[in-house]
């Protein structure tokens, strides 16, 4: 029994094939995935959740939750329509966090002060909401200006509320997995994981507490060492998961175990009824 703490499920990607995908993740013990609602602009923040009412309650699928947000990239078209419709979708049962949200200082787009803009508008909503978020920070290789930007704005704009989050995709190093850690957040890991160069990452990953850590997949994108370069899909989280159990020195049940009761001590709202 695992979690995907985070899958783009609306991607067109699976425009052919997604029930079958879906069916996949819960044949390889995936019952609950978070689908990510940021769609590839934010008109198209509703998706993840779509799906959520389209295929929940169907016989064999894991049970889907959703997110929505507006990308730091998007954060140019984060006028009043986008963050009224996004303080709406929060308003949802099935929309248990506002996501991916963050800096991304990587990739050329938004100027950075209109992401931290963004950022922090998105934070106000979610805090009024009281749903946890789901952060994206990817500074440029070398540096860490935006992992350091990120935690200005968290301390000043986050803690307060004691709300908490996830570091989605951790690619950070020591400095800003306890710098997460003592801000209440989860330090989620996705298939770069395994990936041969990643052993900064996996020394980082090494020295977590065991109820600190998720994994994802962020598919489609980020396929595990096995099918790297592969279009990627939640059935496929188990790699990573296997991975993380090596270097906690746990085996693969326990893994699940804790990835799975971290992720619902985060969404209390969503345990499901029966569950053990
Ligand atoms: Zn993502």
């Amino acid at each position: 029994m695992l979690i995907d703490s985070h899958a783009h499920l609306d991607s067109h990607r699976y425009d052919d094939d997604r029930e079958a995908m879906l069916r996949r993740a819960q044949e390889a013990g995936v019952d609950a995935i978070l689908a990510i609602g940021i769609g590839e602009a934010p008109e198209e923040m509703h998706q993840a959740r779509d799906l959520c009412r389209q295929f929940n309650g169907q016989p064999g699928m894991p049970r889907l939750y959703a997110s929505a947000g507006i990308y730091p990239h998007s954060t140019t078209e984060a006028d009043q329509a986008a963050l009224l419709k996004l303080d709406q979708l929060l308003a949802d049962p099935d929309v248990i966090a506002c996501g991916e949200i963050g800096l991304d200082y990587f990739h050329e787009g938004a100027p950075h002060d209109v992401q931290r803009q963004g950022l922090i508008q998105q934070l106000e909503i979610a805090a009024a909401r009281k749903r946890p978020i789901l952060i994206h920070c990817r500074p440029k290789d070398g540096t860490t200006c935006a992992w350091d930007d990120l935690f200005v704005v968290l301390e000043e704009h986050w803690r307060s509320t004691g709300l908490r989050g996830i570091m989605h995709c951790f690619g950070g190093g020591w400095d800003e997995a306890r710098r997460s850690l003592d801000l209440g957040f989860l330090i989620s890991f996705a298939g770069n994981l395994t990936y041969p160069r990643a052993q900064p990452l996996r020394e980082v990953a090494a020295r977590l507490p065991l109820q600190s850590v998720l994994v994802e997949t962020d598919a489609p994108w980020l396929a595990p060492a096995a099918n790297r370069g592969k279009r990627n899909e939640p059935a496929l989280v188990v790699e990573t998961a296997l991975t993380l159990a090596e270097l906690l020195n746990i085996d693969a049940q326990e893994v699940a175990a804790a990835t799975t009761l971290n992720f619902y001590r985060l969404f209390p709202g969503s345990f499901p009824v029966g569950a053990g």
